[in-house]
């Protein structure tokens, strides 16, 4: 599956708040919202922030795809199928993107960000249920169980984010266990787990609605 590869910084800039793309250095002060929090470009500084209405419901759905790094296609069809579940569309939305594998990769706290999650999964470190899985996509359920593969366990990478990560609490839906590299699926999230980024689901379900 394609993915967006320009400058993931310019991403944050863009929405205006940070997206926690970069692992520690969203942390720091080298954060490029600390330094220049303007829309990216030439006329960025002069252009206004106001929007309203179609404006406003535009950027909730962009910043929530960039955030879990899909392009619109994909996410459009998450939405789609989230469409089709029993209960609240926005809800559903978010529990399905919360429950991909490079996700929980990154709750797990075995990857310092989402893309670097991402890329774990992608090059085969990772297992779910004693099978390896290398779909960053692949949504998990209740009672999977996922884990570093044992070719993987000292991967001096995963091994970095655990330390990094450390202080890091995990998710209520998800069972960790750092030392042994693994993590239990115990449910599914819920609206208050989704902690660090505030999202509007509401107003992604009235985009695509539209
Ligand atoms: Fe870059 Fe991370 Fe800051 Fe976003 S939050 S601007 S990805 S350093």
């Amino acid at each position: 599956m394609a993915r967006y590869i320009g400058p993931v910084c310019r991403l944050c800039r863009r929405e205006g708040t940070k997206l926690f793309l970069k692992g520690e250095r969203c942390y720091t002060e080298k954060c490029a919202i600390e330094k220049r929090n303007f829309i990216p470009g030439q006329h960025g500084q002069a252009r206004k922030q106001k929007i309203v209405g179609y404006g406003l419901q535009l950027r909730e759905k962009q910043k929530t795809r960039r955030v879990y790094g899909m392009l619109e296609t994909q996410f459009r069809n998450t939405f789609e199928k989230a469409a089709k579940m029993d209960g609240i569309t926005g809800h559903n939305l978010l529990f399905l993107l919360e429950r991909r594998l490079d996700n929980v990769v990154f709750r797990m706290g075995f990857g310092t960000s989402r893309p670097q999650s991402r890329q774990i999964v992608r090059h085969g470190h990772i297992q779910v249920n004693g099978r390896k899985v290398n779909i960053p996509s692949f949504v998990v359920k209740p009672g999977d169980v996922v884990e570093v593969r044992e070719k993987s366990r000292n991967n001096a990478a995963i091994l970095a984010a655990r330390d990094t990560t450390a202080h890091q609490p995990s998710p209520n839906w998800l069972e960790v266990d750092r030392e042994a590299l693994k993590a239990k699926v115990l449910g599914h999230p819920k609206r208050e787990d989704l902690v660090q980024i505030q999202i509007n689901d509401q107003m992604i379900v009235e985009l695509y609605s539209k």
